[in-house]
């Protein structure tokens, strides 16, 4: 599976916020945006020439970047939410939002999109009974999520939910059983991610 193994810290600077990609170390003053907050490379104390273009491509990119998805799959999305009855970008937002490994995430079952990826990817969840190893897996509602029996990561996933404050209102979660069930899917007020997802319809309806 292709993924994105540069450094997160540099994808949270280009973005210019904080995307919440490295767990705990997010909420510490060893946070890279907090230290410098300008962007990477030699030109990042340059001023940057603003268009309608590059502020599309940046909400799309940061979108992107917050998800983990690389560009091909999140074109996929677009294309699919497109295709959708609704608000296309509306459509966009649930169906992200709906991946296995954002679930968890929301859940407080894991500290980021990057360890909630590991472990799907090594089998220690079940959605339904049934263990799922697919980080994409889209979730609906009614589904029911528990950590497999025989997970040797249980203290692994305790940490995580010890980070967590709010479980969102379309989730319910039992963080001592590990177990959670998706009550609704979201609305776009639930949705907390810090996207302008018009400006990503925008981009790809040119
Ligand atoms: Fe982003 Fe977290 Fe790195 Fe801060 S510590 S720059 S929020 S990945």
């Amino acid at each position: 599976m292709a993924r994105d193994t540069g450094s997160q810290c540099k994808l949270c600077r280009r973005e210019g916020e904080k995307l919440y990609l490295k767990g705990a170390r997010c909420y510490t003053d060893k946070c890279a945006v907090d230290r410098r907050s300008y962007p990477p490379g030699q030109h990042g104390l340059t001023r940057q020439r603003q268009s309608e273009y590059r502020l599309q491509l940046r909400e799309k990119q940061k979108a992107r970047r917050f998800y983990q998805i690389l560009e091909k799959q999140f074109r996929n999305y677009y294309d699919k939410a497109s295709r959708q009855k609704g608000v296309t970008g509306d459509n966009l937002l649930r169906m992200l939002e709906c991946r296995f490994d954002n679930v968890l995430v929301r859940l407080g079952f894991a500290a980021s999109r990057r360890q909630a990826r590991q472990l799907i990817n090594h089998g220690h969840w079940t959605i339904n009974g049934h263990r799922v190893d697919i980080p994409s897996f889209q979730l609906r509602e009614g589904d029911k999520i528990a950590v497999a029996e025989k997970s040797s990561a249980k203290e692994v996933i305790a940490e995580a939910t010890a980070m967590t404050a709010v479980v969102p209102a379309w989730l319910q979660a039992d963080h001592d059983a590990l177990t959670a069930q998706i009550l609704r899917l979201p609305d776009r007020g639930e949705i907390t991610t810090p996207v302008q997802e018009q400006l990503i319809v925008e981009l790809y309806s040119k």
